[in-house]
């Protein structure tokens, strides 16, 4: 197969800041591999958890350097290009990328979506959450409303862990749920919290009719989710804390569900073995995204019948997303009947 790589900036039409930072734009990456006169697409987007990063420059370079060892396969081959990425040490991103395609291409070859490959409900779909990044009281409220105006929204996620403390978060949360008195909440405080506050904050929370709280500790203070399980009222997910389906097993006891992300997982196939191995274990599955166009929210989409909640908004942010895919109808993100991923190129592409 042949494989072709080029970059997009994409703007995000409100800045996005969590615990760990503010993003207004990435420079993601679009692969494309072509066999038979069919063309697949995939999307590595940039992310970083604590000392792990993965630029836009790693991810170019690594896939530089696995390209050349890549075209003597067919994108049937996923199971040996997968063992080649991981001995090359691909990073998660690159993978995604690859995998995403060779799906999308299958789909093409066969002329199915993926959903319907795999035999999934597309009316299993539930909404997708929409993100209120961290902010004043006041431009939350504002945030808030422009989704309300945007769109029909079911569930808001909201981002905690300022680095001002948790009397900042209490009161820009009390101020969204005031604005926003019939739409759900979940809470996401990026691992910005220490355990004293994290339970002191799940209680609170939980007062306030919150469904769940997602990765309250850092990454790499685990050790530490078996003390919060014992002490907090509310389900506690996990993100920055598990990429792939073996970091399951050592959480299972203490969290009683993932966010699984296909930048993380290193696409569809890993993220289709987290699912299994964390219904294995009792977990509730949720879907996330980074920075991710509609083409990789799209391939999430896909799966997305097989998750519990789903966090696919980050394409809705963008000012100049390249793709149209996926669509959102009545609060869910719901992929089409086209082949493949069913993703096109939109009109704001240059
Ligand atoms: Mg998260």
């Amino acid at each position: 197969m042949e494989i072709n790589v080029s970059l997009f900036t994409v703007n995000k039409r409100f800045p996005l800041t969590i615990s760990r930072g503010t993003t207004a734009q990435t420079t993601n990456v679009w692969v494309k591999i072509s066999q038979d006169g069919i063309e697949g697409w995939g999307e590595a987007s940039p992310f970083g958890v604590g000392n792990h990063r993965q630029s836009t420059d790693t991810i170019k370079d690594a896939l530089e350097q696995v390209i050349p060892l890549l075209q003597r396969f067919s994108p049937l081959q996923r199971q040996e290009i997968e063992q080649v990425l991981t001995e090359n040490q691909a990073p998660s991103s690159v993978k995604a990328a690859l995998d995403i395609a060779m799906h999308d291409w299958l789909g093409k070859r066969v002329g199915l979506p993926l959903w319907q490959i795999w035999g999934l409900d597309r009316h299993a779909i539930v909404p997708t959450s929409l993100t209120i990044g961290i902010n004043s009281p006041e431009g939350a409220i504002a945030r808030a409303k422009d989704w309300l105006n945007f769109t029909d929204v079911r569930v808001f996620k909201v981002k905690l862990g300022s680095p001002d403390g948790i009397e900042a978060d209490r009161k820009m949360f009390l101020a969204v749920q005031q604005a926003a008195p019939k739409v759900e909440f979940f809470v996401d405080a990026n691992g910005g919290w220490s355990l004293e506050d994290a339970i002191a904050m799940c209680h609170w929370l939980a007062d306030l009719g919150i469904k769940y709280v997602e990765q309250p500790l850092p990454r790499g203070q685990e050790t530490s989710l078996a003390k919060l399980k014992q002490n907090s009222p509310l389900p506690i997910f996990v993100d920055e804390s598990c990429f792939t389906s073996s970091d399951i097993p050592h959480l299972a006891n203490y969290v009683d569900g993932i966010n699984i992300k296909l930048m993380k997982s290193g696409g569809l196939t890993e993220a289709m073995r987290m699912v299994h191995v964390a219904r294995a274990y009792g977990l509730q599955v949720m879907f996330g995204c980074y920075s991710d166009s509609s083409l990789a929210n799209t391939a999430a989409a896909q799966l997305a019948p097989l998750a519990d909640y789903l966090d696919l908004d980050s394409h809705l942010n963008l000012i100049d997303d390249p793709f149209t895919g996926a669509l959102l109808t009545q609060g869910r993100v719901l992929p089409n009947d086209l082949p493949g991923l069913g993703v096109q190129h939109s009109a704001f592409a240059t």
